[in-house]
């Protein structure tokens, strides 16, 4: 949604007020001619400019908690544009009616600020850097967690700038900026408390004044009576064009001494991550084009190490060894994002050593073969947390016991994070299947007990099992039992799909299985071409991802209450379908909606309906 506005005619990006009001008046259509712009203080926010009797008014158009966007004060709107629409019509507490956009000059593009020119390259820095990733994992991980790598770059990213000083004192910062050339306006930024106040230090006329910088209940920096700003980075771009009730702009960055970081008690990285300098050099106008910078603290290369809570702000991650206490920790700070056999010197061996495995009291859970028990697996190096899958021998039944053979050569031919990857299988007292711990179990148990889920965090889950699903379709696997129950949550935050029992990989030539007979099967997830020619493929999986999501944003329901697996078919036969769960939000059922098309060829494919659920996670997470 707010993406949209990226696209519209009269969207200028990032200008400054006095840029918007040249547009306006060079249009000179007159009275309630409007533009919109970024916010330059607020971080997903817009700015609407418009002209009325010779004056331009400006008004931010915030982005609320509940991902609804109003003018400070009024009515909310599912988008900006929606906030647009409504000023057409009605003035309510604006200064006319917006008639006329003013559209952008021929071949003008939406001006990009310097910071999200940065972006990209410091989220990849990042993540390599903290989580040591490469490859389909680096870019998996981007792809889940990019909202929230984005807000942690956007907040800490003044940490890196040379004007940042860390905690120095007052007495400090003034020799600081009082050595070398005494240039009017130059500045740096000290911490004054761990709070998240600050203090902005400006060179005036051979005077060090300090200006407070303090954070407000919301979080927003501001100088006393002055403007407020999400971010320091975006205090000083503000700054640094304008004095705005400062005794001047801010000119140049006093830096810190060299070997020093912005964060006190971080140790400096031993040199400039690569990428990082380049970028922010590179970068077109304002403040950062000014700028050389300092390793980004915090960063620790080492594996296993990761970022600390302090510069997580809002994500408030803590180091997980059990990784299941730390519940807003992402994905990737899990023992099990990436591969078990990701370490070469941890060889990739499909059989368990019983020596190796420690079972642990208590259940995890049960299934069709017995049950699932916790347990620790000692590798060479590491001892993993796992989950074995005990098969009942009681009956010595062979057949089951090929069925779980099975499920163990499905599982090893996978190795995605957002698939319950298998460990080995361990032929001892009992088969056992030795599995990737999620602890959290299953996620229609988690959402019943859990009502209080938000939809961005269940929307988060689904697009994970949806990178999940994108993967066995671009492998060539169908799945055959996706169903809220089979996919098990490793954290709040972390989704992984299970149960690979009824699971089939294709035949390279065909793009489907077809079953031999109807068995004991979830009818209630399969699409009408499952039940009637018995063909299963990626698309009736997809099928099957719509009843799921139905499930998540119903808070674990039962699909279809009340109804048989036959009254179900005679009603999918009808052209009907569920009705949109609750809370549901119209376009996650609309999605919904078209993963149970009738017919497999017009239902989208996963790579249709990952990126579907990306955009509109990403909207409402930013
Ligand atoms: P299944 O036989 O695969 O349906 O598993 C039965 C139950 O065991 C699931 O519903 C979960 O509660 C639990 N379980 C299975 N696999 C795991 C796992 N890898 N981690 C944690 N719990 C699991």
């Amino acid at each position: 949604m707010a993406d949209a506005v990226n696209t519209l005619p009269f969207f200028y990006g990032n200008i400054t007020r006095e840029e918007a009001e040249d547009y306006l008046r060079q249009a000179n259509v007159g009275n309630g001619i409007y533009l919109i712009r970024q916010s330059r203080n607020y971080l997903g926010g817009f700015a609407l400019s418009v002209l009325h009797s010779g004056h331009c008014y400006h008004y931010t158009i915030e982005r609320e908690p509940n991902d609804t966007y109003a003018i400070a004060g009024g009515k909310s709107h599912r988008t900006p544009v929606g906030v647009i629409d409504y000023h057409s019509q009605e003035m309510d507490g604006l200064v006319c009616l917006l008639k006329k956009p003013c559209n952008r000059p021929k071949n003008m593009q939406p001006k990009i600020g310097p910071f999200e020119d940065l972006k990209e390259k410091l989220i990849r820095e990042y993540v390599t850097q903290t989580w040591n990733l490469m490859g389909a994992a680096l870019e998996q991980a981007i792809i889940s967690q990019r909202p929230k790598l984005e807000k942690l770059i956007s907040t800490t990213a003044h940490e890196q700038m040379p004007w940042f000083h860390g905690s120095i004192t007052r007495e400090d910062s003034e020799p600081r900026l009082l050595s070398g050339p005494r240039t009017n306006g130059k500045f740096l930024i000290r911490q004054r408390d761990s709070g998240g106040s600050y203090a902005l230090c400006l060179l005036h006329e051979r005077q060090v004044m300090h200006y407070r910088v303090d954070r407000d209940g919301s979080g927003k920096l501001s100088i006393p009576d002055g403007k407020k700003f999400d971010t320091l980075w975006q205090l000083v771009e503000h700054y640094s064009y304008k004095p705005d009730g400062l005794l001047r702009v801010l000119t140049e960055p006093c830096s810190r001494p060299e070997g020093e970081t912005g964060l006190i008690g971080r140790p400096p990285l031993p040199r400039d991550p690569p990428g990082i300098t380049s970028a922010l050099q590179n970068a077109a106008g304002g403040i950062f084009s000014k700028l050389r910078t300092v390793p980004i603290p915090g960063i620790k290369k080492n594996r296993g190490s990761r970022h600390t809570s302090d510069n997580l702000n809002s994500y408030e991650t803590s180091v997980p060894n059990n990784q299941a206490a730390s519940k807003d920790a992402m994905p990737m700070d899990t023992q099990v994002y990436e591969s078990p056999y990701a370490d070469p010197d941890e060889l990739r061996s499909s059989t368990v050593e019983r020596s190796q495995l420690f079972l642990e009291d208590g259940e995890l859970g049960s299934g069709n073969f017995g049950t699932v028990m916790r347990g620790t697996y000692k590798m060479r190096k590491t001892e993993k947390q796992v989950a074995v899958k005990i098969l009942k021998n009681e009956d010595n039944n062979q057949s089951v016991h090929e069925e779980m053979l099975r499920e163990a050569s499905v599982m090893q031919q996978l190795d995605n994070p957002y698939i319950v990857r298998m460990i080995g299988i361990c032929e001892a007292e009992n088969l056992m299947l030795v599995m990737e711990l999620a602890e959290l179990g299953p996620l229609h148990k988690f959402l019943q007990k859990n009502k209080q889920t938000s939809v961005r965090n269940i929307t988060e889950l689904v697009h994970q099992v949806s990178i999940g699903m994108r993967y066995l379709e671009e492998h060539h696997f169908v799945h055959r039992d996706l169903a809220a129950r089979n996919v098990l949550l490793v954290t709040q935050h972390y989704a992984k799909i299970s149960d690979f029992g009824l699971s089939k990989a294709l035949a390279e030539e065909h793009s489907y299985y077809k079953a031999k007979g109807h068995g004991k099967w979830p009818v209630k997830w399969y699409a009408p071409e499952c039940i009637n020619y018995l063909k299963f493929s990626s698309k009736s999986d997809v099928w099957s991802f719509g009843v799921l999501m139905w499930e998540a944003y119903s808070y674990g329901q039962k699909p279809y209450k009340g109804l048989k697996g036959n009254d179900v078919m005679q009603m999918i036969e009808g052209g009907r379908r569920m009705d949109a769960p609750g809370s549901c939000p119209p376009e996650m059922y609309e999605l919904m909606r078209t993963c149970w098309t009738y017919t497999a060829e017009d239902r989208p494919a996963f790579n249709v309906v990952e990126p579907r659920l990306r955009e509109y996670y990403y909207d409402i997470a930013q």
